[in-house]
């Protein structure tokens, strides 16, 4: 849209007159102060601009809009019959305008010279508008490369841990070896089996982590009865964690089309996490439940250290770790992310319920496999 800014309606009408011919829309000012109040409001392509007015004229409009960082690039095309000699001409220029057109016109050179600054003025509003979106780009990436950076440090640390843990007690198996204690030889290796088994999982973790992204993460789909996929995790983590009891209450005896293995790794995270973020308490309750014929419940309930309202919507997201906890307790705030994963894929839901110094409680959904149903 163009603005003409003119004291004179006749001007303006004349103007008009041409303009529309040319199918240009068209927007009029009759003061230099009308002209700035609607120049902030709407977006114009260009503005004829008369220089003699009363009040504001149009070099000091011209100034103005050039203060602006809207309006600071539309074209001004000036319009004057009065101020004709070159020191005008000269203001006009230093004071923004593209052109300086001496009425009368030759109405043809306006429009062909309108055309020209509108295109040149489209250009450099594109030229910006992709300046912007490379400058966004690039804040993005050097985000990433931090971002990335911040990880591989943390990802090294926590592989490094275990490790340095069983070469110390591979030095100690070595020591009980010497002194022919058999039992202590034992001992030091279930905590390096224990040590190994952390690593494997960190390991398992940053590795379907990737798979996600790349969307790679692979699913074998079978129909199971799902009360032996809990039993057997619960069974692995009691073995692991032989100082920590759980309770399990309810049985769902239902099937579920999934995969076992998968659906395995989501419950003894969540078993794991409710240990691990419970350093005082040694109990956790295990719960399943039929929510209706079709869903079937997982909950895991533990008397921890909880987590506050504000973060736990974040929780399931990659690499989120809630600051509080983070520096106490190992992790690369992977496991949930993708257990979130698993459980969509599996058509079901996940979430949490906490308080902070009370505990958390995990869940999962998954539909019920109906004999005649093809669930993916
Ligand atoms: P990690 O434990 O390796 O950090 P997770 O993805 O398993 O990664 O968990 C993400 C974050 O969620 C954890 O860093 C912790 O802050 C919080 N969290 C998970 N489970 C619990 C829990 N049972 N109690 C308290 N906080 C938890």
């Amino acid at each position: 849209m163009i603005l003409i800014v003119d004291d004179k309606p006749e001007n303006l009408i004349a103007l008009k007159r041409i303009l529309h011919k040319h199918h240009f829309e068209v927007d009029s000012a009759l003061s230099g102060e009308e002209a700035l109040k609607k120049v902030l409001k709407s977006n114009y392509d260009l503005i004829l601009l008369d220089v003699q007015m009363p009040g504001l004229d149009g070099f000091e409009v011209a100034e103005s809009i050039a203060g602006y960082n809207k309006t600071k690039d539309i074209p001004i095309i000036f319009l004057s019959a009065v101020n004709v000699k070159k020191q005008f001409i000269n203001k006009g220029y230093a004071s923004g305008g593209r052109d300086y057109i001496i009425k009368p016109f030759e109405p043809d050179v306006l429009i062909l010279k309108i055309k020209m600054f509108i295109k040149l003025y489209e250009q450099t509003v594109a030229l910006q508008n992709m300046q912007q979106v490379l400058v966004e780009e690039i804040e993005f990436r050097k985000q990433a490369e931090r971002t990335k950076d911040e990880f591989i440090t943390m990802a090294s640390h926590e592989l490094k841990t275990p490790l340095t843990s069983i070469k110390g007690y591979m030095q100690m198996v070595e020591r009980s070896f010497v002194r022919e204690a058999k039992e202590d030889a034992r001992k030091y290796l279930d905590r390096t089996r224990q040590q190994l088994e952390k690593l494997n999982i960190l390991i398992d973790d940053l590795l379907d982590t990737s798979k996600i992204a790349s969307g790679k993460l692979d699913f074998r789909n079978k129909v199971y009865d799902f009360d032996p996929i809990i039993d057997n995790a619960v069974d692995i983590i009691s073995q692991t964690y032989p100082s920590h009891s759980i309770l399990k209450t309810g049985s769902a005896d239902v099937k579920i089309y999934g995969d076992q293995l998968r659906l395995e790794q989501v419950i003894l995270n969540y078993l794991s996490n409710a240990i691990k973020y419970s350093p005082n308490s040694f109990e956790i309750l295990f719960d399943v439940s039929l929510l209706s014929c079709d869903e079937v419940m997982v909950n895991i309930t533990d008397s921890g250290i909880g987590i506050p309202k504000d973060k736990q919507a974040e929780l399931f997201t990659r690499f989120y770790r809630v600051d509080e906890s983070s520096n106490r307790f190992q992790g690369l705030g992977m496991g949930l992310y993708v257990c979130a994963e698993i459980i969509k894929r599996h058509h079901g839901r996940y979430g949490v319920d906490s308080e902070p110094g009370k505990g958390s409680s995990f869940y999962f959904t998954l539909p019920v496999y109906q004999e005649q149903s093809t669930n993916n």
